[in-house]
């Protein structure tokens, strides 16, 4: 029976007694039965808090805003963007320090980062992106070239799988300025192969903005190892920072240097309390901050990249593989069979931390699972994604979940 081996699969795993370093979700009441959680399978979206988190978060207005006062920011808060940017490269990425920084929202630094490729690649007439990469990554590149004055080169990916050497050697060439990609597609999981693309990319003479948004956290990044040229990520889904906890960037330190941000704010300057006129940028990574960073939406990633180091990305990323392994071998034991197909790469090694399922009726599926506590998310047209957290998530809880999709979808049969 697959509950049998959801538990023995538990028992088993060395990560599972990290689960109760989390926040355990309040339990079903007859007021609040809304509030219970049976499965949470959302964690690629929104992670869960650590337990942590609220002691880190009230002792910041005790002890440090409410004491130290505006002294905070020479003694500790203007620095926050750089340290916490290092201890994240270093569990994480894959990169030495002085290269990462934690600064605006994901989109805006992507727009930063692309933005200052393309500068760098002056005559240059193409950006590349692919047609199922995240929406705010295409709508960016469409913005950017609009302003200034470039094409969009689309690479046509399925929604069951992501870019690869074969669909970009052809769109490459003396044309090409930036390459924008995702290292796991949003929708389907695929894992790109992040140093050959960016090879590829190299050879053309083109710089590559990779997005880590759905990898952080989950898979193994080797920033540095890979020369990729820039990347951006949230810290809000592997990293459990929190809701709209700002987002990393991270310029290979050869490259800084040559590439200039477009937002010219006074905390980018080589100088910003001189406050004289005209922008200078600041040496290395912070040339790309603009404004006053945001210190309490950096708070609570900081004990969750001290976890990552702890348990070590490699033994994350063997969980998070035999997770992905259960849900696919569930849905094609219990799903299948009623017109499920699986929308995400079966080899885990193309393969991140979620798995999409297609049905035509997931839109109305999902609705009925979150009210009774189970909670996958829903992407147009007709996928119901799972996703997977190695430190939170059990194979108890997707048992549970994709038995549950599995009632809604018999009740629905005619
Ligand atoms: C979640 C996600 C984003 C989010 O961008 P925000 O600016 O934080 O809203 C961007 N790109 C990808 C690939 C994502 O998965």
């Amino acid at each position: 029976m697959q509950f049998d081996r959801a538990d023995s699969l538990d028992a088993a795993d060395p990560l599972a007694g990290l689960r109760s370093l989390f926040v355990e979700p309040a339990a079903r009441t007859e007021n609040a039965p809304s509030d219970s959680v049976v499965a949470y399978l959302d964690g690629n979206s929104l992670g869960r808090p650590l337990l942590s988190t609220a002691r880190v978060l009230s002792s910041f207005v005790d002890d440090s805003w409410g004491t130290r006062l505006i002294r905070g920011w020479d003694e500790e808060w203007m620095s926050l963007p750089t340290v916490i940017g290092d201890e994240l490269a270093g569990a994480a990425l894959g990169a030495a320090a002085g290269q990462t920084l934690i600064g605006d929202s994901t989109t805006v630094l992507l727009y930063k980062a692309i933005r200052a490729a393309v500068a760098a690649r002056p005559g240059r007439t193409e950006i590349v992106v692919d047609s199922d990469n995240f929406p705010t990554d295409r709508y960016l590149v469409e913005g950017i070239a609009a302003e200034c004055a470039l094409s969009v080169r689309w690479v046509e990916t399925s929604r069951t799988s992501g870019l690869t050497e074969a669909l970009l050697a052809p769109v490459l060439g003396p044309q090409t300025a930036v390459v924008v990609a995702s290292q796991v597609a949003y929708r389907s999981g695929h894992l790109a192969d992040v140093a050959s693309l960016t090879r590829l990319a190299h050879d053309a003479g083109a710089l590559v903005v990779w997005d880590l948004c759905h990898s952080v956290g989950s898979v193994p990044i080797l920033l540095d190892d890979w020369q990729v040229d820039i990347a951006v990520g949230c810290t809000y889904k592997y990293l459990n920072g929190g809701p709209g906890s700002p987002a990393f960037l991270y310029v290979r330190s050869e490259l800084q240097p040559e590439l200039q941000q477009p937002i010219w704010g006074w905390l980018g300057h080589a100088a910003p309390f001189d406050m004289g006129p005209g922008y200078t940028p600041a040496p290395g990574i912070r040339s790309f901050q603009s404004g006053t960073p945001p210190v309490i939406g950096m708070l609570a990633m900081r004990d969750m990249i001290a976890l990552i180091a702890q348990v070590g990305i490699d033994r994350i990323r063997a969980k998070s593989v035999a997770l992905t392994e259960f849900t696919i071998a569930l849905a094609d034991d219990w799903l299948e069979p009623l017109g499920v197909q699986v929308a995400s790469p079966r080899h885990s090694a193309e393969r991140g931390s979620h798995v999409t399922l297609d049905h035509p009726r997931f839109r109305e599926v999902v609705a009925s699972l979150w009210k009774d506590g189970v909670i996958p998310d829903f992407r147009a047209p007709e996928g119901l994604r799972v996703g997977l957290s190695p430190l939170t998530t059990s194979f108890r809880e997707v048992a549970e979940g994709l038995q549950a999709v599995r009632s809604e979808l018999e009740k629905l049969r005619p």
